[in-house]
């Protein structure tokens, strides 16, 4: 089973101006394509998780959403980097699409994201992050069992002014390159413990 780390797209890899309803307004944090190679490189699955309510509200199309998804898998692909799996929620409970006004699984913070994401990948979500600005991403990470990282870049700085008192991030990180060195750190720590405990013997190695 493999380390997953789920990322919000819109405040965490890109800029958030509202809702992303043109590429021309698409534009990376410049951190952003390093973080997921080097989140690549440390063996960790990565998951974009994005709450598209703008479907809903009909201000965009799921077919905007996808190109959006495409253009940045191209953009990644050039850095060296990747993502495992791209998910999107196109519902919301004021949607002016009737199909799309439900209360769905899949909007942040229910599961059911991480669970499709499941469906097709051995996760084990104990090892693994929800890196996102809002408490809908820290509240994702409570239910599914996983640490949530939150970032002070997009909403991050107004929500913990908001909703600091009742969110419990493992961690509040300045931006998604330092969420990034943290959590590879975190990660690294986490098996040396594990290792340090089981009561096997052990060869040495690092001689
Ligand atoms: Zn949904």
């Amino acid at each position: 089973m493999s380390a997953a780390v789920f990322l919000d797209r819109d405040g965490v890899m890109l800029y958030d101006l509202g809702y992303l309803a043109r590429l021309e307004d698409l534009h990376w944090y410049s951190c952003a394509i390093e973080a997921v190679r080097l989140l690549n490189r440390a063996g960790f699955l990565v998951f974009v998780l994005t709450n598209q309510g703008g479907i809903g509200l009909g201000l965009y199309s799921e077919g905007f959403v996808r190109a959006t998804h495409d253009a940045m898998a191209k953009r990644l692909e050039a850095g060296g980097a990747h993502v495992d799996g791209w998910f999107f929620c196109p519902h919301h409970p004021r949607a002016t699409i009737d199909d799309l006004r439900i209360t769905c699984e899949c909007r942040k913070p229910e599961p059911g994201m991480v669970r499709a994401a499941q469906s097709t990948h051995a996760i084990d979500l104990t090892r693994s992050f929800v890196v996102g600005d809002k408490a809908s991403d820290m509240g994702l990470a409570e239910r599914v069992g996983a640490r949530g990282v939150l970032v002070r870049t997009g909403q991050g700085e107004p929500e913990l002014a908001r909703a600091g008192g009742t969110i419990r991030p493992a961690w509040i990180a300045p931006d998604l390159a330092a969420a990034t060195s943290w959590m590879i750190a975190a990660d690294r720590d986490g098996r040396r413990r594990d290792e340090a405990g089981s009561d096997r013997p052990r060869r040495d190695h690092e001689r």
